[in-house]
């Protein structure tokens, strides 16, 4: 990843990609204290533009704000900032993940006087999975690990310590022979996937879990706003128990990244399925809300419709 062509944008100055190193002692790789977003640019018909990129950055300041952090540039700065990091580095499809941390003057949790430092990175980013992936879905296990309880840790801050919790889940997952895990929050209600928020759409109405131990994910608004708006489904965000993702109509789960990929499996049990009726692997149905859902979401972000 680091011996490459390309530039990263380091606290306001352009840095070549291989000499874009810090020091050792650098206080949030010993701690976790530090926050990042994951944002994409999709290159459409009017040319390239940056999906959401006022909401990611306003996301971005809160969590430094939460995490009683301190930036030396504004949201409108950062948002340059990001623009310029497509152009200098000649990226169209892209992802970029903008990362806040604190410098090397001390360590130990007391450390005082620590310097915060903004770096951005982007690569080349085209489609996250193959079409017949994002038609086929994904098989997930249930996590044994919880996610984030909001007295234990900060859930609307895009944290990197966070994410500790995200790859102990996941990784379990995987070796298991899964795709993704479905974390439940400490009461034992879903909470979300690994890096990724979860929906079901059971009798024609979407649920999908309030803003507690999930992240507030901005690709989970984006499809709030498209059910509602485009599709007049009605969406209720509230408690949901792992039972009511079994016998889903439909899953999916959600994400900047991954954007909308269906769930097809959980615990062993298809969804979308009944008892006793065979589980095909195959795509989605064409007339399924989740597909709709998708082709909605790639017009949007594919067309120029605005940062
Ligand atoms: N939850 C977690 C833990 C995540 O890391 C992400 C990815 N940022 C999401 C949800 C989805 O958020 P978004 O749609 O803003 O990318």
């Amino acid at each position: 990843l680091y011996d490459r062509d390309g530039w990263i944008w380091h606290d306001g100055e352009w840095l070549p990609w291989r000499e874009a190193r810090t020091h050792l002692l650098t206080h949030t790789l010993h701690y976790g204290m530090g926050c990042f977003e994951g944002v994409r640019a999709y290159h459409g018909a009017r040319g390239t533009h940056l999906f959401r990129v006022a909401e990611h950055t306003r996301r971005l300041l809160d969590s430094v704000h939460a995490l009683d952090m301190d930036v030396p540039f504004d949201a409108g700065e950062l948002i340059e900032a990001q623009r310029q990091c497509l152009t200098r580095n000649d990226l169209s499809n892209a992802y970029l993940k903008p990362t806040v941390y604190f410098g090397a003057e001390g360590l130990g949790l007391r450390a005082k006087g620590l310097t915060t430092h903004v770096m951005i990175a982007a690569w080349d980013l085209g489609d996250y999975v193959s079409p017949e992936a994002a038609s086929i879905g994904l098989r997930a296990l249930t996590s044994s690990w919880s996610r984030h309880h909001v007295n234990i840790s900060l859930c609307r801050a895009k944290t990197n310590g966070h994410y500790v919790n995200s790859m102990l889940a996941l990784n379990t997952a995987v070796k298991a022979g899964f795709d993704e895990t479905i974390m439940l929050d400490p009461e034992g209600y879903v909470a979300e996937a690994s890096a990724a928020n979860v929906f079901l759409l059971r009798d024609g109405v979407l649920h999908t879990p309030e803003i507690t131990s999930c992240l507030q994910g901005i690709t989970r608004d984006s499809v709030i706003r498209l059910a509602r708006e485009v599709l007049g489904i009605e969406v209720r965000e509230r408690r949901i128990t792992r039972d009511e993702l079994y016998t889903a109509d439909e899953a999916f789960v959600t994400g900047t990244a991954a954007e909308i990929l269906p769930l097809r499996e959980l615990d062993g049990r298809h969804i979308g399925g009944r008892a006793g009726a065979p589980r095909p692997d195959r795509p989605i149905h064409e007339d399924s809300v989740t597909a709709a859902l998708q082709a909605l979401y790639r017009r949007v972000t594919r067309a120029d419709l605005g940062d």
